[in-house]
């Protein structure tokens, strides 16, 4: 190393996903504020990179600019999927840590865990591979539900990511927050106390939830601030899966307005244009973030180290869910999200047309926009006659609008284009997505492209597992088995 500057990044073999998994370990790296989320204001930015040669360091000097996350023109993601497959793999860390590799986001509503198991175990882990950490590996690997509400998100597994020079899969889970305590207790029974004593962790829970885990099973969380690990997850996942990134257009990528004049453009005739289309994320910079998860935060990021949070707002995809159940008396998000599907805001909320009688034509409002979110329910009779699905859809309506709203108006000061939309409020809600869509095209005439991302709510999570290092696994302390591992 030559001023901390791997030999790789000289060598004529220089391959992206060399300098990629080198960058993503020094980007865990950086800005290691454990602060609230409160206190990341406008002016927080993350440290630059003392020890990255100057071509791969982006500073204010390249703000806006529009390079990818690993510069080189041979990185695009194409490139770099191509070359994934034609060079030689990476050598294995020998920092590593011993397996098992987690990676945890403990949120206001949900936690999300995220594991890596390895493609090929060495001799040496073979020999050293405990019954315990192999009945993990089983239990987490062969189930898609642990307890009653654990859950393994198996379409979103990835296979043959590369992780310090490990070979392996993703695998996402998650469960409610509320049940952290079961999952300690689960955790405990599994053994997994005997192999780890730190797990990397994000989110408000991180916090609230430390001397549980030290209580119940020893182990300490090694906290990661939320909005570092978030980023780091976003550009990883999508440097290693060429889908993750989408929109919602209408097939000629007209504007839907253009397609369904006579349809309100929430209703389901004007959304069921909207077909799912992959985007080329390789050059994202800048961008704006819009994590919708119990709350909103919105950030500006415009380069891996170099981001800050803008804007926010506490009507979010909690609001979204508390006030369905509220409304609707539902007890679920997948509730509440089908009961949306089948409503109509429109007896709900007072539009422009019934306070005009028509469109408000001087400043372009058309009659079919909602002028008042829930206007229509101060009418006792209204209320008598709207059904909880109606009521649903207003609630879905409400919140994805402000939140819409809350981007553009970040997005236009910021002078970005791409927002990027993120956070579990998107998990099977296509609606929100195609409102939020048209939202962005609409008001900006075209000008703002909203974008999704297929692993929505675990970038936190994906970003605290590129996080760990050496110091905090302890060693397995079984005899080896006698026979190979039975995998
Ligand atoms: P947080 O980190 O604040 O928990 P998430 O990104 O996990 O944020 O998003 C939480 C939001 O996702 C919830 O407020 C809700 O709107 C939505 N959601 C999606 N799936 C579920 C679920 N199974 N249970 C509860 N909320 C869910």
């Amino acid at each position: 190393m030559v001023l901390g500057i791997p030999f790789f990044l000289f060598s004529r073999q220089v391959n992206c996903q060399n300098i990629s998994i080198y960058l993503l370990i020094r980007l865990m790296r950086l800005h290691r504020c454990e602060g609230c989320l409160a206190a990341c204001g406008r002016q927080r930015r993350a440290t630059p990179l003392p020890t990255l040669p100057r071509s791969l360091v982006k500073t204010k000097l390249y703000k806006r600019s529009r390079r990818t996350p690993y510069t080189l023109a041979a990185m695009s993601k194409k490139n770099c999927v191509d070359m994934v497959d034609a060079t030689p793999p990476t050598p294995p860390d020998t920092d590593a840590p011993p397996m098992p590799w987690f990676g945890m986001d403990i949120g206001g509503t949900l936690t999300k865990l995220v594991y890596f198991e390895p493609r090929e175990t060495n001799r040496r882990e073979i020999d050293k591979e405990t019954e315990v950490l192999k009945n993990i590996r089983r239990y987490l690997t062969r189930n898609s539900a642990y307890g009653k509400t654990g859950r393994r998100d198996v379409h979103l597994q990835m296979d043959n990511v590369e992780i310090r020079g490990r070979r392996g899969t993703l695998h996402f889970i998650r469960f409610p927050t509320s049940e952290v305590g079961a999952f300690l207790q689960l955790a405990r029974s599994k053994g997994m106390a005997d192999l780890v004593n730190t797990i990397y962790a994000t989110g408000g829970g991180a916090y609230k939830f430390e001397e549980d885990f030290i209580k119940e099973v020893n182990m300490r969380l090694s906290k990661m601030d939320e909005l570092d690990a978030l980023i780091a997850g976003v550009l990883y996942v999508d440097s290693m899966n060429a889908q993750e990134c989408y929109y919602w257009a209408t097939p000629d990528e007209q504007p839907v307005h253009t397609h369904v004049c006579d349809s309100p453009p929430y209703s389901e005739a004007a959304l069921s244009v909207y077909v799912r289309k992959p985007f080329d994320f390789s050059s994202p910079y800048p961008f704006l973030l819009v994590n919708v998860g119990s709350g909103v935060s919105v950030l500006v990021v415009n380069a891996p180290n170099d981001y800050y949070r803008v804007s926010g707002t506490s009507l979010g995809g909690g609001t979204f869910l508390g006030l369905c159940c509220l409304l609707t008396g539902c007890s679920s998000f997948e509730e509440a999200i089908a009961l949306a599907a089948s409503g109509d805001n429109t007896t709900v909320d007072k539009l422009v047309r019934d306070i005009y009688g028509g469109d408000y034509a001087r400043f372009g409002l058309p009659g079919d926009l909602v002028a008042s979110s829930f206007g229509q329910m101060c009418s006792a009779e209204r209320r008598a006659r709207v059904s909880r699905a109606d009521l649903a859809r207003a609630t879905l309506v409400t919140i994805t609008n402000n939140i819409g709203s809350i981007a553009r108006l970040c997005a236009s000061n910021e002078h970005i284009e791409r927002v990027v939309f993120c956070g579990n409020f998107l998990r099977v809600n296509p609606l929100s997505m195609k409102l939020l869509s048209y939202a962005m095209s609409y008001w900006s005439r075209g000008a703002l492209k909203a974008l999704f991302l297929e692993h929505e709510g675990y970038f936190g999570a994906v970003g605290c597992l590129l996080h760990l290092d050496t110091k905090n696994h302890k060693q397995n302390r079984c005899p080896p088995p006698e026979n190979q591992a039975d995998r």
